[in-house]
């Protein structure tokens, strides 16, 4: 059975047969020293196994690197006596129980990397993600865990996490608690001194935890984070749960967000919170995590839960997880009023047709494909990447708004991906324990909308041609148009590195300033810069002579020089060659009104932008 729903008061006094208790006296080393009890212990052997990866992140991480100086020990009234155990594999330990009924083990875990799926710690805070620090027992994983924070509760007076409270804090630490394994590795931990933030919306409780050391206005935040919690429980009828935590950490180069059932982590540079003209970066991060307490951690492909946290768990279904989500986020943003109508349709040229436009990878591989493959293409991408796969967060969202337009025309109006979403949260409530399969998925959508979908939708997702952009768009009055422009990166959604998107002129790569000289990083198949036959790691060295100092002088000097063949000298691997390269004109796709849209596109397009709230 596959449990993930916990509200606080099923805790409240719970008893527990695995606690662990987690100290910090070496914090500033980045260590957190994990003491794990296990009671009620009868077999003669008990198997302890450290995750390899994070649900929601789909690489290994092979967490059991960071951890050290393993002792178990047996415990009884006598006092402790240490026992032998054994590796099994990388991640896991076997002890022999010798009889005994309460076994610990202890353990040292390396907390000192900084994203939001593994776990960072030092003198003033520790963010602790458990999957990194907590230790399954086989066959166990289904009871009651508990978790003692053992840190100076003076130094660190704030404690943020999904995990629920199960006594008062003591001056023995703060004693939290999760109906299993699945629950407490889906609840992060940050403590320390972050400021929070409470309010209640859909009768529920919410936090808003910021993590940062930057002057930043949480009021403002947690304003605009409970128009996020209206608007999209508004969807779905209400809030599945009874609290739900949003920890925002702020710190430079920051990005990136995980979704949980009832907290998320969002991760941005202090400069997207510093300029509120800047924030719809995160406030789209934001409905982008928060959406996925439906789709993703409740509303899910079959094989995403229940999780083998030893190996990869394969889904070609990251199109609906990442895709759909990706395409809500920013419409999200905008029906929470936080975008204008012109700059949500400006964001859909920029942020996702241009960009896909970038990736020559979208002729190599499907969607679904790409999404399979995510362990080794997304997430573990070679520098070459870009050519290889489309992102099924950025292909996946584009198909996602597509067919929303799609079945807003074929119903006149009458049904969209709305409808389509609220009968597939009705299907999960019917059988909470169970995912959905993609035949399952499709099904609903046709049935929810009454529009046949599946063979065009199939055809887009297994498709390596381009998508019939102006033949769906037509509906609501847009075509898509290449015009001479500038191109700008964009971060929404989880910020997973896809496609560089340079200024222009088109050379077909990416530069980077690496110690003063100029790198090549990436090429795109068929640039100029392919065939002129530059190499990822080349160095730039000087164009019709003139020596090249950084990235920006390379485009302005061969911006000028549109057209023509120019010489460029380049380094590799030591020896310097020149060759001639021929920068073209960047033409950016992006939607443009068609002329004279009649009144039923009018229609269609404000059904499709219309504001609920
Ligand atoms: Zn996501």
């Amino acid at each position: 059975m596959y449990v993930i729903e916990q509200r606080d008061e099923q805790l409240v006094n719970s008893k527990a047969g695995i606690t662990y208790e987690l100290g910090f006296d070496r914090a500033p080393q980045h260590l957190v020293s994990v003491r794990m009890r296990v009671d009620n212990v009868a077999a003669p052997e008990l198997a302890f196994v450290m995750p390899s990866w994070s649900p929601g992140s789909y690489k290994i991480r092979d967490y059991a690197g960071w951890q050290g100086n393993v002792r178990c020990y047996s415990v009884n009234a006598a006092g402790r006596t240490e026992l032998s155990y054994r590796w099994r594999d990388k991640a896991s330990l076997v002890v022999s129980t010798q009889g005994v009924a309460t076994v610990e083990v202890e353990y040292l875990i390396y907390a000192h990397e900084r994203t939001v799926r593994t776990s960072h710690v030092n003198r003033f805070h520790a963010f602790l993600m458990l999957t990194s620090v907590c230790m399954y027992v086989e066959g166990r994983t289904q009871e009651t865990h508990h978790v003692l924070l053992k840190h100076d509760q003076l130094k660190w007076p704030s404690t943020s996490t999904a995990l629920s409270p199960v006594s008062a804090p003591t001056s023995r630490g703060i004693l939290l608690g999760a109906l299993n394994y699945d629950i407490l590795a889906d609840s992060p931990i940050e403590i320390g001194d972050h400021r929070v933030r409470t309010f209640t919306a859909a009768g529920a409780l919410h936090e808003v935890a910021v993590a940062t050391n930057y002057d930043v206005d949480i009021d403002w935040l947690a304003d605009r984070v409970k128009r996020i919690v209206e608007v999209e429980t508004e969807l779905f009828g209400g809030a599945p749960y009874d609290r739900y935590v949003f920890i925002i950490q702020a710190y430079p180069g920051a990005g990136g967000g995980l979704e949980h059932a009832r907290s998320s982590v969002n991760a941005v540079d202090p400069s997207a919170l510093l300029d509120k003209t800047k924030a719809i970066g995160l406030l789209s991060l934001l409905c982008h995590e928060y959406f996925h307490l439906w789709n993703v951690k409740r509303i899910r492909p079959v094989e995403l839960g229940p999780f083998d946290y030893t190996r990869e768990t394969y889904t070609p279904m990251l199109w609906l997880a990442e895709g759909l989500t990706s395409y809500y986020d920013n419409l999200f943003a905008y029906r929470c009023g936080f975008a204008t109508e012109k700059e949500y349709v400006d964001s859909i040229s920029r942020d996702d047709i241009a960009r896909l436009a970038q990736v020559q990878g979208r002729f190599a591989m499907s969607t679904r494909d790409s999404s399979y493959l995510a362990w080794l293409k997304l997430y573990l991408q070679s520098p070459d990447g870009s050519n290889r796969f489309p992102s099924y967060y950025l292909k996946g969202g584009i198909i996602i708004m597509l067919l929303d337009i799609y079945i807003i025309d074929h119903t006149d109006g009458k049904y969209s991906m709305d409808d389509a979403l609220r009968m597939m949260w009705k299907r999960y409530q019917d059988d909470p324990s169970r995912g959905m399969t993609e035949d399952e998925c499709i099904a609903i959508i046709e049935q929810a909308t009454r529009v046949q979908v599946r063979e065009r939708l199939m055809s887009w997702l297994d498709g390596k041609d381009e998508l019939p952009y102006d033949e769906i768009l037509k509906a609501v009055g847009y075509r898509v148009s290449a015009a001479p422009k500038k191109a700008a990166a964009g971060t929404f959604g989880e910020a997973v590195p896809s496609a560089s998107v340079p200024e222009a002129p088109f050379i077909g790569w990416s530069l980077a300033d690496v110690g003063g000289k100029v790198v090549v990083r990436a090429v795109d198949d068929g640039s100029p810069a392919q065939l002129a036959g530059i190499g990822i790691d080349d160095e730039l060295v000087a164009i019709e002579g003139i020596r090249i100092l950084n990235p920006a002088q390379a485009d302005h000097v061969l911006g000028g020089r549109v057209g023509k063949a120019v010489q460029l000298t380049g380094h590799c691997d030591g020896r310097i060659y020149t060759t001639t390269i021929e920068a073209r004109e960047r033409m950016m796709p992006g939607l443009v009104e068609i002329d004279a849209p009649s009144e039923r596109q009018r229609q269609m397009r404000s059904r499709w932008l219309q504001r609920r709230l």
